[in-house]
């Protein structure tokens, strides 16, 4: 409905719907559920006009920014939520923690810095790059969380359908991409130039977080040309900050603290489960 529509109909309709429209056209949610609630308290605290208005424009901010947040949380399709909150940094000693805090205040995805977690599985590699994505998020960054399996399948996908440039686009333009588990899984020719030209892309564009259990005189191994290694590594390394994650598993390490507890000692099969590298899912 247009508004010289609803102001002829005015005198018929009951001002709160009326409101109620207005609101809602003008996206003001928490304006249309709170107007009335907050109108009682403000007499009730003899509040003028400008401080009753003043009290829900900061409510609508306050709701809008929450929305915000969740809404990039929602695109950045972190395979789990996590936090530093639940992080055991006292478990991790090699794992530099005022490092992690720093980048947790996204002071380098401002610099369009990147960023690189190295260590064997189990170390909490992709729980600090979930992290510091939920971080990125919250602080108000697009964020693209993906594993490089992942995104090289994606991206031989789009460029079979014909719309590689889309995706390359949509990965260019987020402030942040995360790319989890390089090293598990070596890359065909073609998947290696893919994610070499995504890499390259972002160079000094937009942070980009790699997590590998390879140290990187193996990511040879990942991209099979030695040349190609090379020109991705000096992009991604001109301005990085490194997470050396090499101390045990924290999952081997929790699992068998449990089995101490139960009673059971730790077995063989308990080991290759928990420490499985290969499993893309952890
Ligand atoms: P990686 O990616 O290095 O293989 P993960 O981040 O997947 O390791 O960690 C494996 C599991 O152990 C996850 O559930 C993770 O939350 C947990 N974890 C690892 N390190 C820590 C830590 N220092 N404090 C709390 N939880 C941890
Ligand atoms: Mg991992």
């Amino acid at each position: 409905m247009t508004l010289s529509h609803e102001t002829t109909i005015q005198t018929a309709v009951a001002p709160q719907v009326l409101l109620g429209n207005h609101l809602k056209a003008l996206k003001l949610p928490t304006f249309a559920r709170e107007y009335e609630k907050v109108a009682m308290e403000s007499a009730q605290d003899r509040a003028d006009y400008p401080r009753y208005l003043l009290r829900l424009c900061e409510l609508e901010r306050i709701d809008r920014e929450r929305r915000n947040v969740e809404r990039r949380i929602r695109m950045a399709r972190f395979s789990q939520i996590k936090s530093l909150d639940t992080f055991v940094f006292a478990a991790q000693p090699s794992l530099n923690k005022s490092l992690v805090l720093e980048l947790a205040r996204c002071e380098w995805i401002e610099k369009r810095h990147n960023c690189i977690a190295l260590g064997p599985s189990g170390t909490g590699k992709t729980h600090v790059a979930l992290a510091l994505g939920l971080a990125a998020c919250q602080k108000g960054y697009s964020v693209a969380f993906t594993t490089a399996a992942a995104l090289v399948h994606e991206l031989m996908e789009a460029r079979d359908e014909r719309r590689l440039r889309a995706l390359q686009k949509h990965l260019n333009t987020v402030k942040l991409l995360v790319v989890d588990e390089l090293g598990y899984v070596p890359f065909t020719a073609v998947g290696s130039e893919l994610l070499f030209e995504v890499f390259s892309q972002r160079y000094e564009r937009g942070s980009t977080l790699v997590t590998s259990n390879l140290p990187f005189d193996e990511w040879t191994s990942v991209f099979g040309s030695e040349r190609l290694t090379g020109a991705l590594l000096d992009r991604l390394t001109h301005h990085v900050h490194i997470l050396e994650m090499n101390g045990d598993s924290y999952r081997l390490a929790t699992s068998k603290k449990a089995q101490r507890r139960s009673g059971h000692a730790p077995n063989a099969m308990a080991k290759t489960s928990t420490e499985g590298g290969e499993d893309p899912k952890q």
